[in-house]
C-alpha cells in the first residue's frame, strides 16, 4: 500500500480527517533518515509551523511517527508500519545517523530474550552511538 493511502486509512480509522498538511508532513518524513523537528519544519515550509507540530503530535499518538532519542534530543521517523524495521547508529561528533538494516539473528535473539523473561515483544528500538567513519580520524576518543 502507498504510504499516503495507508495514512488515509489510519486517520479514518481514528475519525481524523485527511488534510493536505498531514499528507505533506508524511511525505517530508518519507524515504529518508530521521529528522529533527526543526528540519521537518523547514521541509514543510509551505505549512504553518503550528500545524506541523500538531500533525506530528497526532502522528505520534496514532503510532505513525516514532521518536528516536539521541541524548536529550530526539528525531522523528515514520514507524515500522510505514517504513521497514531497522536500527540506527548515530555519530556523537557530526550527528550523522546511519541506518542499520534489519539483522535476522539480532531480531531472533531479542525475541528469545523477551520470551526468557515471559515477555511478549511488540516493538523495540536499538540506537548505537559512536563515531562515524569520517569523524574517527579527526576526533580520536571523545
Ligand atoms: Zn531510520
Ligand atoms: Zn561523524
Ligand atoms: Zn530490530
Amino acid at each position: 500500500m502507498q504510504p499516503s493511502a495507508q495514512l488515509e486509512q489510519v486517520l479514518k480509522q481514528h475519525g481524523q480527517s485527511v488534510t493536505a498538511a498531514r499528507q505533506a508532513v508524511l511525505a517530508a518524513l518519507q524515504g529518508q533518515e530521521p529528522l529533527t523537528m526543526g528540519e521537518l519544519v523547514i521541509r514543510c515550509n509551505d505549512i504553518d509551523r503550528a500545524t506541523v507540530y500538531r500533525s506530528v503530535a497526532l502522528f505520534e499518538r496514532l503510532s505513525i511517527v516514532q521518536r528516536l532519542q539521541a541524548g536529550w534530543k530526539y528525531k522523528l521517523e515514520l514507524s515500522d508500519a510505514f517504513h521497514e524495521h531497522h536500527h540506527h547508529a548515530t555519530c556523537l561528533h557530526c550527528g550523522q545517523v546511519v541506518p542499520l538494516s534489519e539483522d535476522p539473528k539480532l531480531e531472533a535473539y531479542l525475541h528469545d530474550l523477551a520470551v526468557a523473561y515471559n515477555f511478549t515483544l511488540r516493538k523495540h528500538q536499538i540506537e548505537l552511538s559512536g563515531l562515524c567513519a569520517t569523524c574517527q580520524p579527526t576526533v580520536g576518543s571523545l
